[in-house]
This record gives structure tokens, sequence and C-alpha cells, in this order.
């Protein structure tokens, strides 16, 4: 067989390549029974030209993977943007350099049913609808093929995503373009899309359709893992404490297979440059940071090339920033050295959704929160009452 065959789930990123390769349209991104979506190839438009295998870069680790990056501190100076972003505001700081130039930026964006697509953004104002982490895949549709007409044009292109939808966009394109910018986020996974409307439909108990915001880093509650959901006119806290969803996403426990043996998490990035959160930033390198402050949110970008130098010079004005160390950076982020690792509770959960439904997070929630609360109760009661009430037990 000379088209692409997903043989084992874990083979598959949904980069999305493949079907932007595919001159004859004989292959569609299907969702499986949890909603991770796949290629699905039609054998009778497919003429075995084998050029969806030629752009899968998920298994040959990426083409053109970068060498040892130059590691910085960064935040924004703008603070309304910095408030709106998820880190310290670099890829916007990038998007708008590259805007400056007439040229096109692509990133995640919610569409109007809150599923996530890669769109192309060519004015500022239409930039926030870039900002912002969103901890669900999105869908690169024919974005790849949007981006080769652009640069065929000869215009510049900013395209951000996740390290394996880059490697997916270089092996798509075939070679080195100038003008293309790419920027890659730390990530340690994705859960699928599906998942996170079930857990919308449970957060406002089934009034999905008057959502009008959902944000899983709301800086009105400091730099960290809140977010928020916004229905009507009434924003409420979106966090591990409020839902089945963020709880299992920041546990690891619901990725697509793809991200537990993930090939981009070390050096040898795929973007040009790396964006992520500076965690534990403190001492030496945030004393340089004149004015940052952790609450307000720090970004750590790995400068991986020759291009990437370049761009993040253009943009050093805007920013507050300091060299730092890629080890330094790693200690709290260990995505940057190593996949994601399933606990044993991965597979029964995904088994346990796919059968029941969403009923099996919020079973298993449920009783992950009781724990929590009755260690917490246990762990308030002082020493001297926990040993008289265990005397009186005996
Ligand atoms: C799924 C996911 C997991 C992450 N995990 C980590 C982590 O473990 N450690 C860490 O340090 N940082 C992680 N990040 C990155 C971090 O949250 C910020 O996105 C990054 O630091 C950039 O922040 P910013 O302030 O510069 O810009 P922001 O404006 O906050 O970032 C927006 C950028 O993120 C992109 N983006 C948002 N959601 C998605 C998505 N679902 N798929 C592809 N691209 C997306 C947009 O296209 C845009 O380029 C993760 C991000 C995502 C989306
Ligand atoms: S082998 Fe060629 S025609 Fe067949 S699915 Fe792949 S790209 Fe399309
Ligand atoms: S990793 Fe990308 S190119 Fe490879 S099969 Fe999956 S969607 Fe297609
Ligand atoms: S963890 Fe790896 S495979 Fe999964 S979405 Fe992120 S870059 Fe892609």
């Amino acid at each position: 067989m000379k088209h692409i065959v997903i043989e084992k789930k874990e083979q598959c990123c949904a980069c999305g390549a493949c079907v932007s390769a595919c001159a004859r349209g004989a292959i569609q991104m299907k969702a499986d029974e949890a909603g991770f979506m796949f290629p699905t190839v039609d054998e009778a438009q497919c003429v075995e030209c084998g050029r969806c295998l030629d752009v899968c870069a998920f298994e040959q680790k990426g083409k053109g993977a970068n060498g040892a990056p130059t590691v910085y501190a960064a935040v924004i100076r703008n603070k309304e943007v910095l408030a709106q972003s998820s880190s310290g505001g670099i890829f916007t700081a990038l998007a708008e350099a590259v805007l400056e130039k007439g040229g096109t930026v692509f990133g995640a964006a919610w569409a109007e049913d809150f599923s996530l697509r890669h769109i192309a953004v060519q004015s500022e104002k239409d930039l926030c609808k870039l900002r912002g982490s969103k901890y669900v895949q999105s869908e690169t549709g024919d974005t790849f093929r949007q981006v080769k007409e652009l640069l065929k044009a000869g215009e510049y292109v900013c395209y951000s995503g996740t390290p394996c939808q880059i490697a997916g966009l270089k092996a798509y394109l075939g070679k080195e373009e100038e003008k293309l910018l790419t920027v890659d986020i730390i990530c340690h996974g994705v859960p699928s899309l599906k998942m996170l409307h079930d857990d919308i439909d449970y957060v406002t108990g089934g009034n999905t359709a008057a959502v009008k915001d959902i944000r899983f880093r709301d800086k009105a509650y400091g730099w960290g893992v809140k977010g928020s959901l916004t229905t009507g006119e009434k924003k409420k806290k979106y966090h591990a404490g409020t839902s089945p969803y963020y709880f299992y996403f920041l546990k690891g426990e619901v990725y697509r297979a793809s991200c537990y043996r993930c090939r981009f998490p070390a050096e040898g990035r795929q973007g040009d440059i790396t964006l992520g959160d500076y965690w534990g930033i403190r001492g030496e390198v945030i004393n340089k940071l004149n004015g940052a402050h952790p609450d307000r949110g720090i970004s750590c970008v790995l400068v991986n090339n020759e291009k990437g130098k370049q761009w993040f010079e253009n943009v050093q004005n805007g920013l507050v920033y300091t060299e730092t160390t890629l080890a330094a950076v790693q200690k709290r982020n260990k995505q940057l050295v190593s996949a994601s690792v399933p606990l044993p509770e991965h597979e029964a959960l995904l088994g346990g959704y796919t059968k029941n439904g969403y009923a099996a997070f919020e079973n298993g929630y449920k009783k992950h929160t009781k724990d929590h609360i009755v260690r917490g109760v246990k762990n308030m009661i002082p020493a001297g009452v926990k040993r008289k009430l265990n005397d009186l037990r005996r």
C-alpha cells in the first residue's frame, strides 16, 4: 500500500500535512470514538503516488530540527497585551513584527461553536483571536496550503502552533523558506475537542449555547493555570477544581496517543523560536527583568537558529529580557526534557470514556476530589488530636 495507513494510533499526531499534500483530495480527517482526529484514505480516489507518506514528519522526528538554542526570559512591555497573553506575550511581539512587514500570521483560534482551528490573521486588531493557550487540539485545515501560496507570492508568514504542527508544515513545504517564521510552543499534549465539548456541557449544566468565552489561562487570577468560562454576562472560574477535563489535562491523563511518545520535546526543536512559561523563575534571572512580576506572566524564549535570532532582535525594543540557560528552564518544564508519561489510570479512563461517555471523567474526578478533601481535612487536624483519636480507636 503506497498511501498513509494508521496502524497504531500513536503514530499520528493529526498535523494534517498528508491531507494538504494529497492532490487528489483522497484524505479526510475523521474522529475516532474518543474524538481524536485521524486521516482516512478513500481508496477509490487514491492513485498511490506516495506523497502523503513523504510529508508525514511524526515518525521521522521531523526533518530539519534545529541545534542548541539560546535561551531568554522575556516579557512584553505592552501591559494590555501581557494581560491577554498566557505567558509573557512574546507571541504577539513576533506576530506584530510580521504584520508590520505586510505579512500573515497563523495560529489557533476559537470558532463560534468553540471548535479550535488554525486561521490566518492579517491585522493587529484580529491578533486577539490567536492570543492565549487553548488546551485542546487545533485543526490545521487548509492553512498549510495557504502558507505555500503566500510564500509563493513573496509574502512574509508567521506560523505558530505545537511542535508537531510545525514539523508537519515544514515537511509539507519540503524546503527552507526565507520569509517563513515558525514559532512552536512548549507542549505536553492535547485532548480531543469532543472531550472539551463534553466538559463545557458538564460545567454549564447543559447550557452550552450561552457560552461566550473560554480561557484556560485568565490573568485576572494571576499567572497560573486558572481560567474562566463566560456564559451570558456571568464569568466564572474554570480550572482543575471545577472541571474534570482541566483536572485530567493537567494530570496528563487524556492526551492523544502520539503525545505520550512525542518526538519533539527536547533540544532540536522544530520552530525557529520556541515559547513557553518560565515556571519557577527566581533569583538572579527575575532580578534582571526590570519591572517584570511573576503574577503578570513571564515567557521562556528558545531562539533555535539564525532566523529566530534575527526576528528576536527585531522585537527586542518592545521587551524586557535577559539571557538564561536551557537547564534553568527545564527544571520546572519537564516537557522540554521528555514526552508526557501516562499514569496507570490512563487506559481505564479512556476506555471508560469511549464506552460510557463523560460519566467516566465525572466519576473519576469526583472520587479524586473527595479523596483530596478528606486528605486536606486530615492534614488540618493537629498531631496531638490525631494521636488521641487513634488512642480512642484502640
Ligand atoms: C496545549 C498546550 C500545552 C502547553 N504546555 C506548556 C507547557 O507544558 N509548558 C510551557 O512552558 N508552556 C506550555 N504551553 C505554552 C504556553 O501556554 C504559551 O502558549 C506560550 O508560552 C506562549 O505564550 P505567549 O504569552 O507568548 O502568547 P499567547 O498569546 O498566550 O500564545 C498564543 C499562541 O499559542 C498558540 N496556541 C494556543 N493554543 C494552541 C493550540 N491548542 N494548538 C496550537 N497552538 C496553540 C497560538 O497559535 C499562539 O501562537 C502550552 C500551550 C498549549 C496550547
Ligand atoms: S498516495 Fe497520493 S493519492 Fe493516495 S492518498 Fe496519498 S497523496 Fe493521495
Ligand atoms: S502525522 Fe500528520 S502527516 Fe502523518 S498521518 Fe498523521 S496527520 Fe498525516
Ligand atoms: S505533545 Fe507532541 S504530539 Fe502531542 S500535540 Fe504536543 S507536539 Fe504534538
